[in-house]
């Protein structure tokens, strides 16, 4: 098959590879979407720990069941399906809870755990074998682009539940990146209102108010942010915020904002970095409850793909462009100078 494999961080080679065989108890997937997205930069940097060289990135991505190994029922043959990519172990306590992102035996390939397209191949290739767990099928109304968000969308589930978000309460989302326009949607499916989205990128801005968000906020043009979100909830701030941006500083406004026993979720932010302008007084005085979010546990993406089916969430207004597969290099550039107004760009083996 062909692939694009990175010998090493910082190259990349579109190529010819053996096809992969799917072993026991996983499947042979024909790629049919591949998103990049900036977790992707990191990896291709070398800069994600679990990944080795040679390697094969792809994380965001669907395709269609071409065989089956030992063991397999739960999919068939021409099956159409999105990738959930953390597959955990199974086995270690937090596995048992259904923590696949918080699995014990991260990385380690003899005990069955995959993160794909981190420490295992992933979908920027013609062929991917997964493990079966790691596949959801695709509702008929969604096609391959949509359910290359099929983890995209289960992340961002994942991070509302974890906030509690109940109907009818204010939430503000901090990054309007392809993950906070997904949560600002989510929000808006489950009953919240009003909905504010922050950043700091005007066109993404109006794309997420094109996606139900009642106000924007750009923080590049506001003396003040922190008191400007508040008085669009009465002044008290929202009973929510959730941070996908990726910042230190969106992570320290994300626990500026809330109301008095607010909740703030922090899931964009994963490199080493501190709250600093955070005080203690915020989080204790305010009687806030602070909330790591790391991606998607089993099977929630089932439900994202659910909400997709029904008109819920839309992802289609993210994807700005589309490659071949042998085009990479072009996608890539596209992708990291934004070209275009490039958004998400979308692959096809
Ligand atoms: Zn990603
Ligand atoms: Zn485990």
């Amino acid at each position: 098959m062909k692939a694009v494999v990175y010998p090493r961080p910082n190259d990349f080679q579109f190529t010819e590879v053996p096809d992969p065989v799917a072993g026991p108890g996983h499947v042979l997937l024909r790629v049919r979407a591949t998103t990049i997205c900036g977790t992707d930069l990191k990896i291709f940097a070398g800069q994600f720990p679990g990944t080795r060289f040679p390697h094969v990135a792809g994380h965001e991505w669907s395709g269609e069941v071409i065989a089956l190994g030992d063991g397999v029922r739960s999919l068939r043959p021409g099956d159409r399906v999105g990738v959930e990519v953390h597959v955990g172990c199974g086995n270690c306590p937090r596995c048992q809870e259904g923590l696949y992102t918080l699995c014990e035996a991260y990385g380690d390939r003899s005990r069955g755990h995959a993160h794909i397209g981190f420490t295992v191949w992933g979908g920027l290739a013609q062929l991917c074998a997964v493990p079966a767990r790691a596949c959801h099928r695709l509702p008929d109304s969604l096609d391959f682009d949509e359910g290359a968000f099929t983890d995209s969308l289960g992340i961002t589930l994942a991070a509302i539940e974890r906030g509690r978000l109940r109907p009818g309460e204010g939430v503000a989302i901090i990054g309007p990146g392809a993950f906070g326009l997904l949560a600002l949607q989510v929000a808006r499916a489950l009953g919240a209102a009003p909905i504010v989205l922050i950043g700091t990128r005007h066109e993404r801005l109006q794309v997420g108010k094109q996606l139900g968000a009642d106000a924007v906020i750009n923080t590049r043009e506001e003396a003040e942010p922190v008191g400007r979100v508040k008085s669009l909830f009465d002044g008290r701030g929202p009973d929510l915020t959730v941070e996908f941006a990726g910042a230190e500083e969106a992570a320290a406004l994300a626990v500026q904002l809330p109301r008095r026993g607010g909740r703030a979720v922090l899931a964009g932010a994963k490199s080493p970095g501190r709250l600093l302008k955070a005080d203690l007084a915020t989080i204790v005085r305010g009687h806030l409850e602070v909330i790591g979010s790391l991606a998607n546990p089993q099977a929630i993406s089932r439900r994202g793909l659910d909400l997709m089916a029904r008109g819920l969430v839309r992802v289609k207004p993210l994807i700005t462009h589309h490659f071949p597969l042998e085009a990479f290099g072009q996608a890539w550039e596209t992708f990291t100078s934004r070209t275009g107004g490039a958004f998400r760009v979308m692959l096809h083996p």
